[in-house]
This record gives C-alpha cells, sequence and structure tokens, in this order.
C-alpha cells in the first residue's frame, strides 16, 4: 500500500515537472497586470531581452498581446509592462485613436500573430485628449475627426480619457473580422487607463 501509494507521488511529481509551467502558465491578462505590478514596485525583470531571445525570434514572432497606447513619451508598453523581445505588438498614436492605419494593424496582429489580448491603453494628463476637450485642435483634423465623437459626453480630462479608451474598445468590438474570436472567447478586448505618477495600470 505503501509503495503504490509513492508511486502515484512520483507519478504526480513527474507529471508537474513536465507539464506544470503549463498548468501554472498566467493568461496575457496576468501577464499584464504582474509585469506592471513588478514596474510599480520597483522590482522589475526585464524578462525576454537576451540575445537568445533576439535570435530565436529573429524569423517568427508569436506576440501574447496587442497595445493601442498613446505616443506620449511617458507610456512606453514595455517598460510599464516590464516585457521583452516579441511580447507586445504595440500601435501607438496620439490619444490612442483606432484611425485606418491602426485597425489595419490590429487586424494583422490578431488575425496574423494569433495575439490573445487587445489592450486600449489610455493615460491621465494626455495633451491629445486635452486639446480636442478644449477645442484647441487647429492644425490637427483628423485627430479631432477621431477623439470629439469619442468624449462629447465628458465635461473633465479624467472623464475624457476614460470615454475615449471605451469608445475605441467598442469600436475593435465591433468589427466584423473579429467577431468570432470574440465569442468564442479566443479574442480579450480590455480598456485600461495608466497612471503617470504612480505607475499603474488600471483595467476598466
Ligand atoms: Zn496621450
Amino acid at each position: 500500500m505503501r509503495i503504490k501509494l509513492l508511486y502515484i507521488v512520483f507519478a504526480i511529481i513527474t507529471y508537474l515537472s513536465y507539464f506544470g509551467s503549463e498548468l501554472w502558465a498566467c493568461t496575457p491578462l496576468e501577464q499584464l497586470k504582474k509585469g506592471n505590478e513588478r514596474y510599480v514596485n520597483n522590482t522589475l525583470e526585464h524578462p525576454n531581452r537576451s540575445l537568445e531571445r533576439r535570435e530565436a525570434t529573429s524569423f517568427i514572432q508569436e506576440p501574447f498581446a496587442i497595445i493601442l497606447g498613446c505616443s506620449d513619451s511617458r507610456v512606453s508598453p514595455e517598460i510599464i509592462f516590464d516585457q521583452g523581445i516579441a511580447d507586445l505588438f504595440i500601435i501607438r498614436v496620439a490619444g490612442n485613436c483606432l484611425g485606418d492605419l491602426g485597425r489595419e494593424s490590429l487586424l494583422f496582429g490578431v488575425l496574423a500573430l494569433h495575439a490573445k489580448l487587445i489592450v486600449i491603453l489610455g493615460h491621465d494628463q494626455c495633451g491629445a485628449i486635452q486639446a480636442v476637450l478644449s477645442g484647441n485642435t487647429a492644425g490637427f483634423p483628423a485627430l479631432e475627426e477621431h477623439i470629439k465623437p469619442a468624449i462629447k459626453n465628458a465635461t473633465t480630462l479624467h472623464e475624457a480619457v476614460q470615454s475615449n479608451v471605451l469608445y475605441v474598445e467598442k469600436e475593435i468590438k465591433e468589427l466584423p473580422l473579429l467577431k468570432e474570436l470574440l465569442e468564442s472567447g479566443q479574442l480579450q478586448v480590455k480598456g485600461a487607463i495608466y497612471d503617470l505618477r504612480t505607475g499603474a495600470v488600471s483595467f476598466l
């Protein structure tokens, strides 16, 4: 009886040593949350930045998430999520709006590279959103065209940043080419706001 029990324990340990990492693997969203936690707590690991990683990904990329973020120099996704080479497929444009090129880049990331998560990443004190909110958009017609309808009910910058993220999230969720993946749960779309001072990303 005791020997049988030992065999069972041995089998479980062997199984877990081979497949444990897969069993406990993070979801893409958890992976981003953990990376941001490291950034906030100043315990960065700088994963996947080795020579080996660079060489291993030179012919193929499989980013686990797509980030549609603002061009703001203080909101670099690889840094604030503590990720490395070939982890994130990133689209950055002032005010993190979608637009035609953004939409096609995003579709490429999902349909060709099989990313499982899309994050629309806004941030506080966004200059692009502030410009549109205050009607100060001379010379930036495209920015106004994309952001104005998204923030039409907002009165403060904080509200405008959030409603812009939610607006883009809705736009993405309505893309016909993503319908099946979203309905089957193979793709997730999340809005998020980055706090410039604390470094924390809050998912909406
Ligand atoms: Zn911004």
